[in-house]
């Protein structure tokens, strides 16, 4: 459910209508509304109700500190990939004891950045990245709290480029190495083992590969405890779809999910920990978008928007389907027609949909890409010189530039001449 309905024939954004944020910032530019973004998170936070629970928003889905800022107050813990990403939250106001340090690639740079601000948790992918921090975090004379992430091969059935709990993916330790892995961890100094973490995916549709994995995850408490490890904390990722398409999929329910952590694991007396990115933030974002040529080609028509695979690459890169809907509400019955949707980049990957049946659009139309919040904004790039695409949040009545659209001077002075030239 979104807050991006037709009122009097125009899409709105709550209660500001998309045609007006167009009007004032131009585009394309991303719209947020934050009675969804609210409305998700705490859909989460009331699915683990009964249990102690952290809800850690992905940060790498939306990262803008407006939306890290809203949701921090909402009591939102944090789950960031980089240094990057961690100084983010921190700046957002997230206190660092809300805050876990995923990804596959830390270095001791980040490590130090995080230990110095203060963090729940490292998230441990591998044993070399666990020996770095040991040593990292001894020399600072400083203990962290670790999980080490399994891998328990589990097909999530999502895009590959997504899946990440299959052997053949780079993250975490194989789940038949983890007594190993973690006999290591409690010998290592600087590092306090507190419990278990697992992320099989992203965009899963179905609650079985997460049952199969928190079902292995459980069995693995048990075995660690029984080796004399402290499993106080279970972090079990994120990874529940959303849908893209109102026609045929229909993803699980966040009061399903719940249901599910509490029945596999809910028994181990463990605080619980999510990192929910999409659910939270896509359906909370729509990408809003002008025609600028309706082209009629030989045997297909092609509708040519000023946005761009650089404003929402989720199409070329994972062949993404996102509902694209006209701003200007067609009447009832309204005859469609198949239109190839592009951009205006100068590859033919820049395609958003190919023969999709839309109502008549016209030049200078508005149209709005649905489930666009999360992966879109901040997979953005200025590729062919496009300035950033431009985000703004809408709250009831009012809205707001939250990231401004650069002058192309702006753009071009990132750049530096060297001395020579
Ligand atoms: C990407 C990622 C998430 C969020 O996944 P969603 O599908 O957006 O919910 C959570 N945890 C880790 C470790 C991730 O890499």
């Amino acid at each position: 459910m979104d807050h991006f309905i037709y009122r009097d024939g125009r899409l709105m954004a709550e209660d500001v209508a998309l045609e007006d944020i167009a009007a004032t910032v131009g585009t394309p530019v991303y719209v947020y509304s934050t009675a969804t973004l609210l409305r998700h998170f705490r859909l989460f936070d009331a699915a683990l109700e009964g249990l102690p629970h952290t809800v850690c928003f992905a940060v790498k889905s939306l990262s803008n500190q407006a939306i890290l800022t809203l949701l921090s107050r909402e009591g939102a813990g944090m789950d960031v990939v980089s240094g990057g990403e961690y100084a983010r939250a921190r700046a957002a106001g997230v206190p660092g004891e809300r805050i876990v340090f995923s990804g596959v690639g830390k270095t001791r740079e980040e490590m130090r950045l995080a230990l110095e601000g203060g963090l729940r948790q490292v998230n441990l992918e591998s044993e070399p990245e666990m020996r770095v921090l040991s040593e990292v975090a001894h020399s600072m004379g400083v203990e962290v709290p670790v999980t080490v992430r399994v891998n328990p091969d589990v097909d999530a059935k999502t895009h590959p480029k997504i899946a990440t709990g299959l052997s053949q993916n780079k993250f975490g330790v194989p789940i038949a190495r983890a007594r190993e892995v973690y006999a290591e961890a409690a010998r290592l100094p600087g590092l306090r083992v507190v419990g278990i973490d697992v992320h099989i995916g992203s965009q899963l549709t179905d609650l079985a590969p997460f049952e199969a994995a928190y079902r292995k995850v459980a069995d693995l408490t048990e075995v660690l405890r029984a080796d004399g490890h402290a499993i106080e904390r279970l972090d079990l990722g994120g990874g529940l779809g959303i849908p893209y398409t109102r026609s045929n999929e229909v993803p699980p329910l966040p009061l399903d999910y719940g249901a599910l952590i509490k029945r596999t694991v809910g028994h181990l007396g463990c605080e619980i920990e999510i990192e929910p990115g999409r659910l939270i933030a896509g359906n909370a974002g729509i990408l809003l978008s002008r025609v600028v040529y309706v082209k009629r080609g030989e045997g297909r028509d092609f509708l040519i928007l000023d946005g761009a695979m650089n404003d929402l690459i989720r199409p070329a890169m994972y062949d993404a389907w996102h509902d694209i809907v006209p701003v200007t509400e067609p009447a009832a019955g309204a005859p469609t027609r198949a239109f190839d949707i592009v951009g205006p980049v100068c590859e033919s990957g820049d395609t958003f949909a190919r023969e999709r049946e839309m109502p008549e659009v016209g030049e200078g139309d508005l149209v709005a890409f649905r489930s666009a919040g999360a992966y879109g904004a901040v997979m953005a790039s200025e590729y062919n010189s496009r300035p950033l695409v431009p985000e703004v949040l809408v709250d009831g009545d009012q809205f707001a530039v939250i990231r401004p659209r650069p002058t192309f001077d702006e753009m071009i002075a990132r750049d530096t001449l060297p001395p020579w030239l």
